[in-house]
């Protein structure tokens, strides 16, 4: 018999009895088959099994950090949310930036959006900004959502990324040329993690202690200052290190270089928004500078790597519907559907008790309710208290001091397209033409053709007279570029979105 040496660590199983030898399976005899009594080999083969999650269905590459959020700015009269009370208040974050349709393994360096995603551990409870590197987005009624993943995702036939998927729903969906125009553009894959801005993208409510409220929109912007890979940089970065900006990350913060971002707020009274020339809730647009100048109310810093992946990033999980006293939703269709959807992926992928996890948790606030039991409880479930309300046991109680103030609301019910005079193109368009600099449109240009000319030629004609209506400039390029007959493209343009589609249907007459 081995004496236990007291100086080694013991290496025990799961329920923390010693394990006397981890390397040789208990056999039949010296070279003979393994027994089922080796519970330590079942029970090892076992978890391992199961060590994989679902992984996230869009954003599942990603990378995180922790840090915090300081107010520089008094904002009392527009929210009463306490975390934003006081000017040199600090709250604790948690960040997760990563791709939206690549795979876990898939490259940091795609043209794709960001997911720009943080975490305010308040004493209120856990408030999540759940935006993107991108002040718009690419859709903005929820119905539309899964088709348009599916279509940035794979061929079902062949398990293959498709141009014409990608180019067929987007030449469909014309309401995405803006959020295509800054994919496409230098914008399209940031440098790094660091070097990108983030945005709320939504509009969301804002009320304060007397119950007025506002629409409002956060913008992160980096003071590591905005840096961008070139479509030809970025195919060298991803063959190099498929996990460039997860590393850099993570190296900038061991090196003691805490990235931080200014954060900026833009506020219109209801009164201004009723009257306002673009729809204020639309995602597909953004309040220009001009009109809504942005003020600079907080900065954000990132000051401490993850010291375990899975636990802290992979299971960190975020939901826009996670809203503190001061902040609510604004009535933007697609933030609706996220609303419920994003609670819902979680308990698929993580379980219906994820908030009991540490990255998910509450730091700053108690959780205190009725809710008891289901899959992996990890804490003392409510312990012998009542497990229903009313009670009259000294139970937590609901306070009507923290409800939102009321809003009216009027109209039919019914499913109506989206309804509204000014139009999709005009912002594409001024971005194309007063936002750009030459270099930055031949850059758009050959972007675009490089991936477009992958699609089927009808497709190619039905998104350049897309491009074309943002800006005539804009839609002659691309079709220089894909040898598209401009005049053919100036008809297209010219046509009602149901005509066009006609046109350049499979069979039709492109
Ligand atoms: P401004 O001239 O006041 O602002 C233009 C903004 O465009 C810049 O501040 C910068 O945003 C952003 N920008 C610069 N290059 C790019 C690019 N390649 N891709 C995406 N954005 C870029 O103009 P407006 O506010 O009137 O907006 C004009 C257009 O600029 C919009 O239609 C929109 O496409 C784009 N834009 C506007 C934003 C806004 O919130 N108003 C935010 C981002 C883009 P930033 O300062 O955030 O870095």
């Amino acid at each position: 018999m081995n004496k236990v040496n007291a100086k080694k660590r013991p290496l025990t199983d799961n329920f923390g009895k010693p394990v006397e030898d981890d390397q040789n399976t208990l056999t039949a005899g010296k070279n003979g088959p393994a027994l089922v009594q080796d519970i330590h080999l079942i029970e090892k083969l076992a978890h391992f099994d199961r060590e994989r999650i679902p992984e996230r269905v869009v954003h599942a590459k990603g990378a995180g950090a922790h840090g915090f959020f300081e107010v520089t700015a008094d904002v009392t009269k527009y929210t009463k949310a306490n975390f934003l009370s006081k000017v040199g208040k600090r709250t604790e974050v948690f960040v997760r930036f990563s791709t939206v349709g690549g795979e876990k393994g898939s490259a940091d360096a795609e043209r794709d959006p960001r997911g720009f995603a943080v975490k305010f551990y308040t004493e209120e409870g856990n408030y999540d900004m759940v935006g993107n590197n991108t002040p718009v987005f690419f859709i903005r009624d929820p119905l539309k959502f899964p088709d348009f993943i599916h279509t940035q995702k794979r061929n079902p036939a062949n398990n293959l990324k498709d141009p014409d998927m990608f180019w067929d729903f987007l030449s469909l969906t014309p309401e995405s040329v803006h959020q295509v125009t800054i994919l496409f553009s230098d914008r399209g894959i940031p440098a790094t993690f660091r070097n990108m801005n983030g945005y709320t993208s939504h509009t969301f409510k804002w009320y304060n202690e007397k119950g007025k409220y506002f629409w409002i929109k956060l913008h992160f912007k980096t003071e590591q200052g905005i840096k961008n890979l070139t479509a030809e940089e970025a195919e060298v970065v991803k063959g190099k290190d498929p996990d460039h900006a997860t590393r850099d990350l993570h190296d900038a913060i061991e090196r003691g270089e805490f990235p931080s971002w200014k954060v900026e707020l833009q506020v219109m009274t209801p009164e201004q928004a009723e009257k306002y020339r673009f729809d204020p809730f639309d995602i597909t647009k953004v309040w220009p500078h001009g009109d809504v100048p942005p003020m600079t109310i907080g900065r954000m810093v990132l000051n401490k790597n993850p010291t375990n992946y899975f636990a802290e990033v992979e299971q960190s999980a975020f939901s826009p519907a996670n809203f503190v006293p001061g902040i609510g939703a604004s009535p933007d269709k697609l933030l609706q559907g996220r609303l419920f959807s994003y609670h819902d992926t979680h308990r698929h992928r993580l379980g219906a008790n994820y908030h009991l996890l540490p990255v998910n948790s509450a730091k700053a606030a108690v959780v205190d309710n009725y809710q008891r039991d289901g899959p992996m409880r990890t804490d003392d479930n409510g312990g012998g208290g009542p497990n229903y309300y009313p009670n009259s046991f000294k139970g937590p109680q609901p306070n009507m001091a923290f409800a939102e103030p009321p809003f009216e609301l009027k109209g039919e019910a019914a499913r109506r397209p989206y309804d509204h005079p000014n139009s999709d193109f005009v912002q594409p368009g001024d971005l194309y033409s007063k936002v750009m600099t030459e270099d930055e449109r031949k850059r758009l240009v050959s972007n675009i053709v490089g991936h477009l000319g992958g699609a089927k030629k009808r497709i190619q004609y039905r998104q350049t007279a897309i491009f074309y209506k943002a800006n005539s400039d804009y839609g002659k390029r691309v079709a220089k570029g894909l040898k598209l007959d401009v005049k053919k493209v100036r008809e297209l343009a010219g046509m009602s979105q149901e005509e066009r589609v006609a046109t350049t249907e499979e069979g039709g007459k492109f």
